[in-house]
């Protein structure tokens, strides 16, 4: 039997919640709803969901304060859907917690795409499942830390390796720039993004067959890296 994945969205637009239900009650997932951050957190505290959908701009309680609240007692998947341009709103609610963003307006196989990473992180607690991590021509034995491109061995520097590991672990999922520094080089240097542009592109050199064109270590402007979830 498999069991019905339980969604909650918290949303103030009536129009926007409406194409949500339609479109994830077609895909057979279940449906609560919120039209403030309050009911949200309510709702959450009494039948948590297993995924949040959430909007930043809602009246009353803001998203952002959704989501700080939220996390000091809950780590349920958090995808935020916004209409804000400013990549600081995104960036800020990455950092403060939230597992992905998605700009309105949005496809629906995007959506589905990126609920699908968020709730296959929550069930592995962010811990890859196998040793080997495989995603196109790219091999990394885990265990053995040995990289691999199309089967020929890449030799790569323990920054390098460190930065392609943190996204290995979080695969499909973005990474705020702040995250990957404070990961790679410590809590002292989430500053220093110049540092982490100059080691991407080394890193795309070595494993991204057209490094100009990346199909692996892909840039979210603005806010940070993920590594590609190709099906
Ligand atoms: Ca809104």
């Amino acid at each position: 039997m498999v069991a019905i994945v339980k969604i909650l969205v918290i949303e103030d637009e009536p129009e926007i919640r409406r194409f949500l239900r339609a479109s994830l009650v077609t895909h057979g997932y279940r449906l609560a709803e919120a039209e403030s951050g309050e009911d949200g957190l309510r709702q959450i505290s009494r039948q948590p969901p297993d995924l949040v959908l959430l909007d930043l701009g809602l009246p009353g309680m803001d998203g952002l304060e959704v989501i700080r609240q939220l996390r000091e007692w809950s780590r349920v998947p958090i995808i935020i859907i916004s209409a804000r341009g400013r990549d600081a709103d995104k960036v800020d609610a990455l950092d403060a917690g939230a597992d992905d963003y998605l700009t309105k307006p949005f496809s629906v196989s995007e959506l589905l795409a990126r609920m699908r990473v968020a709730l296959r992180h929550a069930r592995g607690n962010g811990e890859p499942e196998e040793p080997v991590f495989e995603q196109d021509s790219l091999r990394v034995d885990l265990a053995r830390r040995q990289v691999f491109v199309a089967g020929n061995e890449v030799h790569l520097t323990p920054i390098e390796y460190r930065i392609l590991t943190t996204l290995i672990r979080s695969h499909g999922k973005v990474l705020t720039h702040r995250q990957l520094l404070k990961e790679v080089w410590g809590p002292d240097s989430v500053f220093e993004t110049q540092y982490l542009r100059v080691y991407m592109t080394h890193l795309r050199r070595k494993i991204e067959p057209e490094p100009a064109r990346p199909r692996l270590l892909l840039t979210e402007p603005g806010i940070g890296y993920r590594l590609a979830a190709h099906a």
